[in-house]
């Protein structure tokens, strides 16, 4: 009888623990060709607005994890082939050459993705050849779910009530002990060089504990230290709002984006570590934080191509919010003479990494004070973001405008109130704005209210060292 071959085609999922579709690719067939694709869609090209679909924080993390899941795959007696163009053509050809059975691969369901998978799915058609999908994004399994996707509650509260009470969190799959070796030998080509994406990597300091490199082993250590190693997460729901250094927060979505780390794997670590260490609201706080992961991408799923649209989820928006070029430019560039926002760009800019309560602010202010539509904001997130995931990315973003079916109409924020009360002492926004660094903490938020005697004494001109607020001052005095 024939030996049965498939193409195993990495995607998010660059990981060899609980990898469902490593898994059914192994139980289905004798021999296996591991594939990643770099496709120049997704890593030269650009956005509706002209921004980088990839930027050079991430495009560096996605090479470091194909590298080591290529290291990985040698060990256990495989390999991986890599290629670059785009995934529908170059996995059919491979398909025609190897004379594989089947193309396994995780299922993605967002617009661009889909579109890609459907268009190997038909291609393979014409071949007698199929793709066979898998699952292994979320937490929960959708058909393990109370609801049909359909059904999901529209609100974070409802769905965390309908599933964290019944509904049980599979285990995660093992990483397998061997692998089953390619017999026929067919090309790869060598890894990217960042700078055939117009990247140095000179640009990327690794001085910066926030730049955070690739790989499955990087996440599972991060997922060692933070969760057994370290008292971080006993007091995690204490930190998880702090704005400095690593260890406030899991940092896990970098992993998790990536597919470097399984959520499924996170869990089983929390509930080992409260059976055998403690258990207390920090522990169960980081599973609620991993459930807004799952909710946004029930969210992706029920709404499909809406979350992108400028009426979001909710199909309707009341807010004018307009295409101004040169205020978002301002945003990006971390020049809006609010200091608490123009800390949280320019770490987002140096680090392609920025806090959970900096992204809320950072996006309640181009949409409620700059008055900027809300998909630039999203679009140059989806660039800068290491941890960029399609429907954490856009799902929040729909969050911030007010576009989802929730009774709240979007988060407006206080900026200086957050500042104030996250940052009290001036620290973050000293970090990333060191012309502030004179400036006392009760002022240092509004240097545009200081005395022309102030600025002098704290070497802070406004227009000279640090730029005036960018908009009208009377709301935020
Ligand atoms: C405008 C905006 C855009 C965002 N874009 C992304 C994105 O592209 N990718 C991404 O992973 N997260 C995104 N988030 C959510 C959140 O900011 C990050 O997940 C979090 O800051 C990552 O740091 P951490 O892993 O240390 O989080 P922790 O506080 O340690 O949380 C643990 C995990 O829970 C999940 N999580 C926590 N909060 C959220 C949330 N609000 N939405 C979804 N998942 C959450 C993440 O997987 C995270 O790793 C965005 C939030 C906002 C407000």
């Amino acid at each position: 009888m024939n030996k049965k071959k498939v193409i195993l085609w990495f995607r998010n999922d660059l990981r060899l623990h609980d990898n469902e579709a490593l898994d059914e690719a192994l139980s289905s067939s004798d021999e296996i060709y591991p594939v990643y694709i770099f496709d120049d869609r997704v890593f030269k090209g650009t956005s509706s607005y002209g921004l980088r679909k990839t930027g050079k924080f991430r495009a560096r993390f996605i090479i470091d994890s194909i590298k080591e899941l290529r290291d990985s795959l040698r060990l256990l007696g495989s390999d991986l082939i890599i290629r670059s163009g785009h995934p529908e053509e170059v996995i059919f050809e491979l398909a025609k050459e190897l004379k594989t059975n089947w193309v396994f691969c995780n299922r993605e369901r967002t617009h661009e993705e889909v579109l890609v998978q459907d268009k190997l799915e038909r291609n393979l058609w014409s071949i007698g050849q199929e793709v066979r999908f898998s699952r292994g994004k979320m937490l929960y399994y959708t058909a393990d779910l109370p609801f049909p996707v359909t059904h999901a509650p529209d609100t974070f509260t409802q769905f965390r009530k309908e599933v964290e009470k019944i509904v049980p969190i599979r285990d995660p799959i093992d990483t397998p002990a061997t692998l089953p070796a390619m017999s026929i030998n067919t090309t790869s080509d060598p890894l990217p060089k960042m700078k055939e994406w117009g990247f140095s990597e000179e640009e990327i300091s690794d001085t910066n504990d926030l730049i955070f490199r690739g790989g499955e082993q990087n996440g599972l250590d991060r997922l060692n230290q933070f969760i057994w190693k370290s008292d971080h997460l006993l007091h995690y729901k204490e930190s998880c709002n702090d704005l400095l250094g690593v260890n406030y927060s899991s940092k896990f979505s970098v992993y998790l984006a990536h597919g470097c780390l399984s959520p499924k794997m996170v869990y089983r670590e929390l509930k080992n570590f409260e059976k055998s260490r403690l258990k207390n609201d920090s522990t169960y706080h980081l599973y609620f934080e991993l459930l807004w992961r799952d909710f946004f991408r029930l969210m992706g799923k029920k709404y499909g191509n809406d979350i992108f649209k400028k009426s979001g989820i909710k199909g309707a928006t009341k807010k004018d919010l307009v295409d101004d070029h040169a205020l978002f430019r301002i945003w990006t560039e971390g020049r809006t003479g609010m200091p608490f926002i123009d800390a949280a760009m320019k770490e987002l800019n140096s680090t392609g990494f920025m806090s959970n309560r900096a992204r809320q602010n950072a996006a309640s202010f181009l949409i409620n004070d700059l008055n900027v539509n809300w998909q630039m904001g999203a679009e140059y997130f989806e660039t800068l973001l290491i941890d960029y995931d399609v429907c954490s990315n856009w799902g929040n973003w729909n969050y911030l405008a007010g576009l989802v079916n929730d009774s709240r109409e979007g988060k407006c924020y206080n900026v200086i109130n957050q500042a104030k009360k996250y940052d009290p002492k001036g620290l973050f926004v000293k970090k990333w704005i060191p012309t502030l660094a004179n400036i006392p903490a009760d002022k240092v938020h509004q240097p545009y209210l200081l005395s022309e005697i102030e600025q002098t004494d704290f070497g802070c001109t406004l227009q000279k060292e640090y730029p005036d607020l960018c908009i009208k001052k009377e709301f935020y005095q």
